[in-house]
């Protein structure tokens, strides 16, 4: 593992470097150190006209193999996974290499006898339960494409991704625990398949002992499909370009892609992303809060920490169950070395006060990784003073689920650090930031539109059933070029900071302003949780901003804090971002991964409200009712 792993800032420049004039010998090294049962005849084949992207052409692997098989003989016994329930009182699970492996083998059986091949696609939807991390696993041991989808989604939600995957088996549980809350999951899960035609059995996991409805020759319970399979299972041979998984992107923006990500790259950038950005050593525990329902979990529970024969916390519940020190003390309960988790998460702690963290000493913390949206500096410092208590870094780690892994971070203790930016690409991404007319600004100290400029191993092949979507999205805005769709800065050092999405891209009077700058100036108003801004037109602007604020329940004088609120944007940026209208609400539209759902907030400052588009995906949609009742 460690010859993966960059030891100083000198050496990540000289990598980078490296990585840049030669990329292909860069990766091939790296590619060096996996379990291959044939190598490749090519590093790299690509073009992003078509998109057609290849690496590792020709080399054969199971990637279960390298997260499992690789580690028995020296870290059989090592914890692979620590379980954390939902519920502090109820037990913890942990399982080491060996029981992970044999779990996985047995259950992969399992999925054979059902009739389960090589290319076949599986639905997983499940509680966070190391289950989940099983069933995932074990299609990856049999060469079946999982998707895993995301369990807090709607039925409909659940039927759009079956179909659209075809999925032959969906893979579920009686129901879940998520903080107070259960979710009927098998019940939403038969809503769902009257909808769908695809799908020849479901095999339920008995979690809660609910007893659900089972429907004859198509359910099946888990514990009866794995009696009298064996512990062991032959990893089924996967050509590096042969598809892992599929999975939906979160859906802040619009109609969910089937993301498609394969074996070879995707198994080499993030082994090599996780033990670089988290600085993994042998005896440490990492844990990354995130839901495996989303990339974060695939690439940064299950496989990334895996692959590197690392041990990793897999957590059921919620951060404020049932307390707001629930993370705190999971961290202190297993000496978490290596921490990851959202801003949303950050800035929703910070709201209940500092003491639920004070009372912690958490004292194994090294890393502290933020991800999913632009962490404002003030929440980035609460989290470097509070958690980390000035001796941790801080990761903010920028990517995307079309990325598969993280493309802009820190690593570790061993870059500098600034709040607010994500910091330096990963060695082997070329970042570009391209002007309005799609020329690449050469200087620093500028902003653009962020496009990367050659493939890394997990870029997306495709997106499923729709190459040309794939096309359209991410490859024909510049040609040439990976369009993020996200807007950047860079600064003098060459440093990058995310402003936000390109489409929620802000234009007063021709300065044009991402949402991330404004609602960070907001943020630092200390009664202010949370906000989101968005531009509504204006006739002699082009726009106008409009802001969307989450006070503490301390303020009693609203026009006070409106007033100070403008005061500090004034200060931090400057006249022209004054907000025009400041709304306070109780709660933002979210996604189900707690992303701010700007799209809806538009429309709601446009006045456009009798279409506010697909809120299905929303954490809350009654909130969004609230704002529109109390829209200026
Ligand atoms: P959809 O693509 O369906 O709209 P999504 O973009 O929210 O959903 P993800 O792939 O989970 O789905 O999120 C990637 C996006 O999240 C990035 O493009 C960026 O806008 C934002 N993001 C992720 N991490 C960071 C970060 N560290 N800093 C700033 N923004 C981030
Ligand atoms: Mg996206």
């Amino acid at each position: 593992m460690s010859k993966l792993q960059i030891k100083s800032f000198e050496e990540y420049q000289q990598k980078y470097s490296q990585s840049v004039e030669n990329p292909e010998k860069f990766w091939e090294e790296i590619a060096e150190e996996f379990y291959w049962q044939k190598k490749w005849d090519s590093v790299l084949e690509w073009n992003f006209d078509e998109p057609k992207i290849e690496w590792f052409k020709g080399a054969k692997l199971n990637i279960t193999e390298n997260a499992l098989d690789r580690h028995l003989e020296k870290r059989g016994d090592k914890l692979a996974l620590i379980w954390e329930p939902n519920d502090p009182k109820q037990r913890f699970v942990r399982y080491t290499y060996r029981e992970l492996y044999e779990q996985v083998c047995q259950f992969a059986n399992a999925l054979k006898a059902k009739g389960i091949q090589k290319g076949d696609r599986v639905c997983i939807y499940m509680p966070m339960i190391p289950e989940l991390t099983i069933a995932v696993l074990a299609c990856a041991r049999i060469g079946a494409i999982h998707s895993v989808i995301f369990a807090g989604f709607s039925a409909t939600s659940v039927a759009d991704r079956v179909n659209d995957a075809q999925a032959k088996m969906v893979i579920t549980a009686d129901g879940l625990n998520r903080g107070a809350k259960q979710i009927p999951l098998k019940r939403l899960i038969d809503e769902a398949l009257e909808h769908c035609t695809s799908v020849e059995s479901v095999i339920v996991f008995d979690c809660l002992g609910w007893m659900p409805t089972m429907t004859e020759n198509r359910d099946y319970w888990w514990h009866d499909a794995i009696s009298g399979q064996s512990k062991s299972c032959p990893a089924e041979q996967m050509d590096a370009e042969d598809m892992l998984f599929i999975l939906y992107t979160s859906g802040s923006t619009g109609k969910p892609k089937g993301v498609v990500h394969t074996c070879g790259g995707y198994m080499v950038y993030t082994a090599y992303t996780f033990q670089n950005v988290y600085q993994y050593q042998e005896s440490d525990v990492y844990w990354c809060t995130a839901d495996i329902g989303w990339i974060t979990g695939h690439s940064y529970i299950v496989y990334g920490p895996l692959l590197s024969g690392a041990t990793t916390v897999m957590f059921e519940g919620i951060p404020t169950y049932p307390d707001p020190g629930r993370f705190w003390q999971i961290i202190d309960k297993h000496n978490v070395n290596q921490f990851l988790t959202a801003p949303t998460a950050i800035r929703s702690l910070m709201a209940f006060g500092d003491e639920h963290v004070l009372s912690y000493s958490l004292d194994s913390l090294k890393v502290l990784g933020t991800v999913g949206e632009p962490i404002n500096e003030e929440a980035w410092k609460w989290y470097y003073l509070h958690v980390g208590k000035e001796r941790c870094s801080i990761a903010d780690n920028w990517w995307q689920t079309e990325t598969g892994g993280i493309m802009i971070s820190g690593l570790g203790n061993i870059s500098p650090m600034k709040p607010s930016y994500a910091g330096y690409p990963i060695p082997g991404i070329q970042p570009v930031l391209l002007d309005q007319e799609g020329k690449e600004i050469a200087d620093n100290e500028t902003e653009g539109y962020l496009c990367i400029k050659f493939p890394w191993p997990s870029i997306l092949r495709t997106t499923w059933g729709d190459h040309e979507r794939c096309k359209l999205t991410y490859f024909s805005h510049y040609k040439g070029y990976y369009f993020t769709g996200d807007a950047a800065k860079r600064d003098e050092n060459g440093m990058y900071r995310l402003l936000g999405r390109v489409d929620d891209v802000i234009n007063v009077s021709g300065h044009r302003f991402g949402t991330a700058e404004i609602e960070n100036a907001i943020n630092t108003n200390g009664h202010v949780i949370e906000s989101a801004v968005v531009g509504y037109p204006h006739p002699v602007k082009g726009q106008s901003i409009y802001a969307f604020v989450v006070l503490d329940s301390s303020v009693e004088d609203q026009d006070m804090a409106k007033g100070e609120i403008v005061e500090t944007v004034v200060a931090e940026i400057g006249k022209i971002a004054l907000p025009e209208k400041i709304q306070f609400v109780s709660g933002l539209p979210k996604t189900r991964s707690g992303k701010i759902m700007r799209r809806i907030l538009r429309k709601i400052a446009e006045g456009d409200v009798s279409n506010l588009g697909d809120t299905s995906t929303l954490l809350d949609p009654l909130v969004v009712e609230e704002i529109v009742e109390n829209a200026l």
